[in-house]
């Protein structure tokens, strides 16, 4: 059997366990696994601010994860894996606030950052990732043969960064937000409208927006030590009442017990981030608007050496897709082209959702190419331990 390109498409965390669920097929040679993000940084929502004048991070997106209720199988087998490779350890950092939506499972934060838990994952599938590089149209290609059979591969175009082009791939997975989904066209498009019900529920799913800031500290800095030192909390969820444009707080290094020079990261609330965009105010404007308030919430805040924002516009699944899959086959046949992502996943923005898409995904596509590798068991050094 001659080796098959699969294309992941994203460079986030379902992409990442897509690629980690197919590495038995990789290492046994049966796909050559590749994965571009139009991002320039790994990690998705789960991406992280890095700053070189300090030394300290900020993660701008996922925070923690808890796990879903009563989590078992390959899901267990993840977590173990991170857990002695030290990607993911048990989070002791105290959260002020309720937030009962994802239930009072095991929390879990990433000592080095989400961003190397998704690079580990991809490092350990042994894909090909490039960074910078955005699909722009996916189209069918179909090869009469000599012999009389034709096949089927996928022609995709790209731009970016780091160069783009034309590339085939015999199965493509999109793990991108649906709204990016939609905006493709060609054949991703053709696909969709020969499933109407599929296509009406995609364009149903929801998604929250909102901004993100990080204030980052000298490592030398004594008074902003000494100021987050006398906080009592390490995360706090913001009450309306108390203010309605700040709804998370998190002392980033504190949370991930890392030590790293402080950081300060601060979530808006869904309603801010819609009216700024509505009233298309200016960025640099609706930061300096959020850093003030976020002043107020905490009188004395020393300033800040660097800050970073990250506008996120598709930020959280509210609405996820209805459906009994968690991943899509828009085509199958010899190849794959199939639909993944935490929007596809019953429990929508959490790492057990992205988890059970992509393990959806991963299967589909195995059957799709008749891959014969078995899945191995989790190996904590395939993940840099
Ligand atoms: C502010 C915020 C806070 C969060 N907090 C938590 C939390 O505490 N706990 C938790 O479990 N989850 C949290 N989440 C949700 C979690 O981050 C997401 O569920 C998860 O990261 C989604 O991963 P994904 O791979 O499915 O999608 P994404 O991370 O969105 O990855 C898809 C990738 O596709 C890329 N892409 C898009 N279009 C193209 C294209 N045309 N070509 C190439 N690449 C493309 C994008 O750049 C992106 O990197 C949070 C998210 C946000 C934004």
């Amino acid at each position: 059997m001659s080796r098959k390109r699969v294309l992941l498409v994203g460079g986030g965390l379902t992409s990442a366990m897509v690629a980690r669920l197919l590495r038995d097929a990789a290492l046994a040679g049966e796909i050559e696994l590749h994965a571009w993000d139009r991002r320039d940084t790994i990690g998705g929502r789960a991406s992280v601010e890095h700053c070189e004048q300090t030394g300290g991070t900020a993660e701008m997106g996922l925070q923690y994860v808890t796990e879903v209720d009563g989590v078992s199988g390959e899901h267990r087998e993840l977590y173990d894996a991170l857990e002695r490779a030290g990607l993911l350890v048990p989070m002791h950092a105290t959260i002020d606030g309720a937030r009962n939506a994802d239930g009072d499972g095991p929390k879990w934060v990433a000592p080095s950052g989400f961003d190397a838990v998704t690079k580990a994952l991809f490092d350990a599938s042994g894909a090909h990732l490039a960074l910078g590089r955005a699909v722009s149209a996916i189209e069918r290609v179909t090869t009469s043969h000599a012999d009389g059979h034709s096949s089927t591969t996928w022609r995709v175009s790209s731009a970016g960064l780091s160069g783009g082009g034309d590339e085939q791939f015999d199965a493509v997975v999109l793990t991108m937000p649906v709204p990016h989904v939609l905006a493709l066209g060609g054949a991703v498009a053709e696909a969709l409208l020969a499933r109407p019900e599929l296509l009406e529920g995609l364009r149903g799913v929801q998604y929250s927006s909102r901004y993100a800031l990080a204030l980052f500290y000298a490592p030398d800095d004594e008074r902003a030590a000494a100021f987050f030192a006398q906080l009592p909390w390490t995360c706090k969820y913001v009450p309306k009442e108390e203010d309605d444009a700040v709804v998370f707080l998190s002392k980033c290094a504190a949370k991930r017990d890392a030590s790293e020079p402080p950081s300060l990261v601060v979530h808006s609330s869904v309603p801010f981030a819609l009216s700024k965009l509505k009233e298309s105010v200016d960025p640099d404007d609706a930061t300096a608007e959020l850093l003030a308030r976020v002043r107020a919430l905490l009188p004395g805040l020393p300033e800040p050496v660097e800050t970073r924002t990250t506008l996120w516009r598709l930020s959280q699944v509210r609405a996820p897709l209805e459906s009994a899959h968690a991943a899509h086959t828009l085509a199958d046949g010899d190849a794959p082209l199939i639909l993944a992502g935490d929007a596809l996943s019953k429990h929508g923005s959490r790492f057990d959702g992205c988890f059970e898409s992509a393990h959806a995904a991963a299967s589909a596509l195995r059957t799709g190419l008749g891959l014969r590798a078995p899945r191995g068991p989790g190996d904590a050094a395939a993940l840099g331990a």
